[in-house]
Parts: structure tokens; sequence; C-alpha cells
């Protein structure tokens, strides 16, 4: 039996920043990592992927990013690279290869069994991260046996998968970068898209990140947001880091010759059946876009900087070919691959608290879990901010929750 006050599950950004809030509040604890620091992008990322948000923004508590190329966007070993050097400069107390296998609350706190090991703490905080299990929907039962299927979470390569035509499945930033990776391999793509959010990679010769947070729409609290529960599930906007700062909007993989088709709704009898709506969800997407766009204009004129600036412009609307198909038949042999690229979830289920409401969401105030006091949750889409969702996020989100169960914990000595 292991006692400690507060034991962080996950070293991921997020675990390692609360890490180094902990040792701040001279908060004794230990972080348990079922494999090595930065493991989801050691294992669970294909190796050309490359932040959506740029280099000056990945900045943790205590870290700014010191490098040469400020602007640009971090391929995944070396985002490895910065989460271990970080582990290394806060002294993060990181068990590796320690698995939690379940999680009880007990008169005293709360009881883990990690590996062989009970551990007893009297506050947890759960950091294992938002993107842990890939999202399939349901239809993927019918999917016909004769096509190879895969997930983001075990796609490496294109090289990978069989010749021949791929249906990717989501048009958020996952799917819009494989498809145009997996479209430079030579085999044909189509992309299935439903809501998403499309945003250009620069505006008025800014990234969208400096726009998106020079406005405050990062800033904006999880308690002053109308439809929490949307914002919380929204997809990932229509971005991809790379060197020369590309759109990859749907025009550009459009131009590129990917197919685009709408929502993958069905499949029946090994045909895929696509919903007839892309042409309107595209018309909300791009007015969603000129939206935030007239933000930032409006703010740009509010701050002075309209001479600073170029002048403000308007991106062509999606383009959506009327004779889009609703059909294909995945069983005539066009199509050899399906790529489930359909957002990614968490995984909590190894939880023996009854924290979870009925779609297996953890109920939490903010981070902090509701009727179990002690126990934090770390890491997940708008947990505080909208910018909660990005690893900048959990330099704000570590410093509160540190502060509240630093509370915690004094409330109990006094009792
Ligand atoms: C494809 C993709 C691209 C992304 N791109 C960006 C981007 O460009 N910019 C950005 O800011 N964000 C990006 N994100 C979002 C987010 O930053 C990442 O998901 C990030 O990895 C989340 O960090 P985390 O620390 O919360 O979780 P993770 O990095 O997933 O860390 C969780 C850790 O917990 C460990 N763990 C899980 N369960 C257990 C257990 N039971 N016991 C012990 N250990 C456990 C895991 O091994 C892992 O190391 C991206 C996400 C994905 C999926």
């Amino acid at each position: 039996m292991i006692k400690t006050t507060a034991v962080v599950v996950g070293a991921g950004h997020a675990g390692l920043a609360m890490s180094r809030r902990l040792t701040e509040r001279s908060i004794e604890h230990v972080v348990l990592e079922r494999g090595e620091v930065a493991n989801s992008w050691r294992t669970q990322r294909w190796p050309s992927l490359r932040l959506l948000t740029p280099n000056w923004q990945t900045r943790l508590p205590g870290h700014d990013y010191a490098g040469d190329d400020p602007d640009g966007f971090m391929p995944a070993a070396d985002v490895v690279a910065t989460l271990a050097r970080y582990a290394r400069l806060v002294g993060a107390p990181v068990r590796t290869a320690t698995t939690v296998h379940t999680l009880r609350a007990d008169p005293q706190g709360f009881e883990m069994q990690a590996n062989d090991d009970l551990l007893r703490a009297q506050a947890v905080v759960l950091a294992t991260g938002a993107c842990a299990r890939p999202a399939i929907p349901g239809i993927a039962g019918a999917m016909p046996p004769s096509i190879t299927t895969l997930t983001p979470l075990a796609y490496r390569d294109p090289g990978q998968l069989p010749d021949g035509g791929v249906l990717v499945v989501g048009a958020s930033a996952t799917g819009v970068q494989l498809a145009a990776e997996i479209h430079r391999s030579g085999r044909p793509v189509t992309l299935a898209v439903g809501e998403h959010v499309r945003l250009p990679r620069t505006y008025r010769g800014r990234d969208i990140f400096w726009w998106l947070e020079a406005t405050g729409l990062l800033a904006e609290r999880y308690d002053q947001i109308d439809d929490l529960t949307r914002a919380r599930h929204l997809p990932s906007p229509q971005l991809t880091g790379t060197p020369e700062a590309i759109t990859t909007d749907l025009n550009s993989l459009t131009a590129l010759g990917i197919r685009i088709v709408g929502r993958l709704g069905r499949i029946t009898d090994g045909v895929a059946q696509f919903s007839g709506a892309l042409a309107n969800t595209c018309t909300l997407a791009d007015l969603k876009m000129n939206r935030f766009l007239n933000r930032a204009d409006e703010w740009a004129t509010a701050s002075g900087l309209d001479d600073e600036l170029p002048p403000p412009h308007r991106f062509a609307p999606t383009r959506v070919d009327p004779r889009t198909p609703l059909e294909l038949d995945l069983t005539a042999g066009e199509f050899t691959t399906v790529l489930w690229a359909a957002g990614f979830r968490p995984d909590h289920s190894w939880l023996d608290i009854p924290v979870r409401d009925r779609n297996g969401h953890i109920r939490h105030d903010g981070g902090i879990v509701t009727g179990a006091p002690g126990l934090y949750v770390l890491g997940l889409p708008v947990l505080r901010t909208r910018a909660s969702t990005y690893i900048h996020g959990a330099g704000a989100d570590s410093g509160a929750l540190a502060d509240h169960l630093h509370a915690f914990l004094s409330g109990r000595r006094l009792r």
C-alpha cells in the first residue's frame, strides 16, 4: 500500500502541467503513466502529424516556446521531445509503465489499483486525455467485409493501406489532413463531410490562432457559454499545420481532386448513403467562419490596428458540385478502405465511482468532478475556457484546479 497526498493519472501535457502546479504549492504527489511521458504523442499519432496550433502557442506553466520558428507547427516527434524536456524541467515525479486500472472512493479519499500496487490519496486528478478512443459510428457494423477499416489512432501512413479508393469519414482537422495525405499517395479519396468548422490558416497576415486569442474568443469561460454541451462537442477546426501554412479547407481539397460527399448516414447492403444536406452544411460553416472574421475585423478596428494589418477580405464560399452522389457502392471495387475520422472520446470507463452520466461523460463543473470531493479532471475540451481544448489551455486550468485542490486539502486537515 502506497500513500500519498495527490495522484495525477496521465503524463501528457495536462498531467505534467498539474504536476508543476502541485509542486508550486508543495503538495506531495505522484504522476502515474501507463506508458512513457507523452505516451499519446508517441503511440497514437501518425508520424507526419504536426500541431495545428503555432509553436509560439505551445506554452505550459513555466515554459514558453524558445525555438527559432515561433510561427511554425511542431511535428509530433517535437511534441514528444518538448514534453519530455518539460517533465524534467518541472521535476515531475512520473512513474512510467504504471496503468491505473480502478479508482474507488474510500473514507480517506481515493484508492487506486495501479499495476500490482494499491495506492491511497486524498485527491486525484484525471489527466488521461480527451482523445483516448476514436469515435466510431454505430453504422460501422454494417461495413462490407471486403473493406479494410481503420481509425486515426492506428493510422501511420498511406503505405499501410491497400491499393484502391479510400473513404475518409469526417472532415475536421484529422479528416482533412489524412484525406490530403492519402490523396498524395495516389489513392482516390472521397471525404464524407458532416458538420464542420471552417477557418482559414491565416487572415490579414496573421495566423488564425493569433486572431482567436486576440479577440478573446479562446478566453471565453465555460460558465458564460450559452450552449456548453454543444461547445464541448464541436468538431475540431479544419486546420492543418504545414511549413507553408496552407489553408486546408474543402475548396482546397476539391481543387486537389478529392471528392466531397455529405455526411455518411447509413450503410445498407454494402451501399453507403450520404446526406443530401452537404450544400447547406457548407453554407452554415461558411457563415460561421464569416461571423468570426467580422468579429476579428471589429476587434482590429477597435484596437486601432487597421493601418498595421492588410485590409479585410472574405474567402470564396465552399463549392459543392450539384451532382454530388448520395450513394456509393462499397462492394463495387472502387473502395478498399474506410478511415473513421469522426472524432475522439476520452476513456473514463475504468473509474469505479458513479461520476459519469448515461453517455459516459464525466460530470464536472470546470474540472471539479461532481459528487466526488477531491476528484478533478483536466484536459477536456472547453473544460474552463475555449482554450482548454488546446495545449496552452492547460496552464490556466491546472492553476485554477490546483488552487481548488489546495483549499480542499486544507479544509480536510482542519476537520
Ligand atoms: C490528432 C490530434 C491532433 C491534435 N493536435 C493538437 C494541436 O495541434 N494543438 C493542441 O493544442 N492540441 C492538439 N490536440 C489536442 C490535445 O492537445 C491532445 O489530445 C493532447 O494529447 C491531450 O493532452 P492530455 O495531456 O490531456 O492527454 P494525453 O496527451 O492523451 O495524455 C494522457 C496520458 O494518460 C495516460 N493514461 C491514460 N489512461 C491511463 C491510465 N488508466 N493509467 C495511467 N495512465 C493513463 C496516457 O498513456 C497518456 O500519456 C490534438 C489531438 C489529437 C488527437
